[in-house]
């Protein structure tokens, strides 16, 4: 029987790169699952094509459900919600991963399940396995039969070879084999886990939630999914750390990796993290006004207007205005309800594409120099419409000035990035870019400048860089080694 399937989510929202998870768990509260799906929601723009809910119920066993679409489309109906009882739950929710792009079934929806002698497990991740394949065609040698085609499936066909006597040992002896930038939440019938590879790669934090006596535990991607439950902060899981929790005994620490120094993904400063989130103790606001300032420092411009290009670009655009002592203004407005309206649009709707999402403020564009701040050029082909309308609208001078370095390289730690081909800075020169898009000047952040705005106050190490920053730089912490394997060219001593 086919697998049901769903279109792209952002029919004209390709030029952007895209977090491709989010997850979310909960431990010790009533309904534990409603819990998990407003969790979910705040994380939403982490992925917005499926979601799903895996749950545990002392009496009524392991629940799950898995579906298309937006979290408050689906994990708000009560015929859903009833059908996740108990006070465990974990979720998770995805835009699409490797192996399955832009054409999700729902075998591929998270979080997986696995029966072991020793009781269920649920397992739901966020990243990349960079050795998935070699373990997949390993493990299939062996008599393993895969049910999807996500790497996560690769921990439980692992967990279930190992010959440990309890699920959290299992795992650690997986997690042992596998590769990759990820971020973990698992369950047991009683145990909520949650794991970050050995260098932080992507994010996931502890918070507790109700009344001290009798408080439960949340493990999420992001602290704004903790504010909307309630929880409270309690710490960022540390890089390499493997976190067991159970009502019985608190939080348990442990170490399945080799200590690494840690590389955290510097783009979730710069775009995929929410704004109202604290990453490594600092607010993401804060540092992307703090990214406008080292951006109007760097790249100066005699102008009349600074907008951003809408969300994203925002508080760079606001630290750029402050700095630079020019005007901010709202000069593109978006349209905060596009969302999945067209699933399938029609050629000539299509046409319309970035229209569609933002329009000119007309009125304040009019006869200004305007400098636009973005968050990130990739392949240019949203740059270059949304130049045309502020041309269109009278603007005198258009400026671009970009509030990440040229993305010139893919991500394979987690990120929907086009093949390096397709990145308009792989091919092109700052210059070239700048005539490419026709405007009238185009100027990207510096590395070491997006690290000071980090709070690297010394900029990069470039010895020993403080951040992944792959993207921009070609250097890779973890060894792609499944994309080598197909063909991809790593940095050459002359790049
Ligand atoms: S390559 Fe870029 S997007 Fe991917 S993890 Fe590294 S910094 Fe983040």
């Amino acid at each position: 029987m086919p697998t049901p399937q769903m279109p792209p989510a952002h029919p004209f929202d390709d030029d952007k790169l895209h977090e491709e998870c989010g997850i979310f768990g909960v431990l010790g509260v009533q309904d534990a699952a409603n819990f998990v799906a407003l969790g979910l929601h705040a994380l939403q723009h982490r992925g917005q094509e499926a979601g799903g809910i895996v749950s545990h119920d002392p009496e009524q066993g392991f629940n799950s459900a898995r579906r298309f679409g937006y979290v408050r489309d689906n994990f708000t109906s009560t015929d859903i919600m009833e059908t996740l009882p108990g006070p465990l739950a974990i979720g998770h929710v995805r835009y699409s991963t490797a192996g399955s792009k832009g054409q999700t079934a729902i075998r591929d929806v998270q979080p997986f399940f696995g029966e072991f002698s020793m009781g269920g497990a649920a397992i739901a991740h966020n990243g990349n396995i960079t050795n998935a394949n070699a373990l997949r065609r390993e493990l299939i040698e062996r008599g393993s039969i895969f049910q999807s085609s996500s790497d996560s499936e690769c921990i439980i066909h692992l967990m279930a070879r190992s010959l440990q006597r309890d699920i959290p040992a299992r795992m650690e002896d997986a997690l042992r084999r596998v590769e990759g930038a990820f971020s973990v939440v698992a369950m047991t019938r009683t145990k909520l886990i949650g794991v970050r590879d050995a260098l932080g790669v992507r994010p996931l934090v502890l918070g507790r939630i109700g009344p001290e006596e009798n408080s439960g535990w949340v493990l999420s991607s992001e602290t704004c999914a903790l504010d909307i439950i309630g929880a409270e902060f309690v710490r960022e899981i540390e890089p390499g750390e493997m976190v067991v929790i159970s009502q019985e005994t608190g939080v348990e620490s442990r170490r399945p990796f080799r200590q690494k120094k840690p590389r955290f993904c510097i783009f979730e400063q710069v775009y995929f993290s929410r704004p109202d989130s604290i990453l490594g103790g600092r607010s993401v606001y804060e540092t992307r006004r703090q990214i406008g300032v080292e951006l109007a420092r760097e790249a100066p411009v005699e102008a009349d207007l600074v907008c951003p290009v809408p969300d994203s670009g925002t508080p760079a655009a606001i630290g750029f205005a402050h700095e630079s002592g020019i005007p901010y203004g709202m000069g593109i407005i978006r349209n905060q309800y596009m969302g999945r309206t067209f699933i399938e649009p029609t050629e000539q709707i299509r046409n319309m594409g970035v229209r569609l999402k933002l329009n000119v403020n007309r009125a304040l564009i009019r006869g200004k120099r305007v400098i636009l701040v973005d968050d990130s050029v990739v392949r240019g082909t949203t740059s270059r419409k949304i130049k045309e309308m502020i041309l269109d609208a009278g603007a005198a001078e258009v400026h671009f000035r970009i509030a990440s370095p040229p993305t010139a390289w893919p991500c394979f730690y987690g990120v929907d990035t086009p093949q390096r081909e397709k990145l308009l800075a792989a091919t092109m020169s700052e210059d070239e870019m700048r005539d490419f898009l026709g405007v009238d000047s185009l100027k990207f952040i510096s590395l070491d400048g997006l690290y000071r705005a980090a709070g690297e106050a010394g900029g990069r190490n470039n010895s020993c860089p403080q951040y992944c920053d792959a993207c921009f730089s070609g250097e890779y912490p973890v060894e792609p080694a499944d994309m080598i394997e197909k063909g991809f060219k790593l940095k050459t001593a002359a790049e």
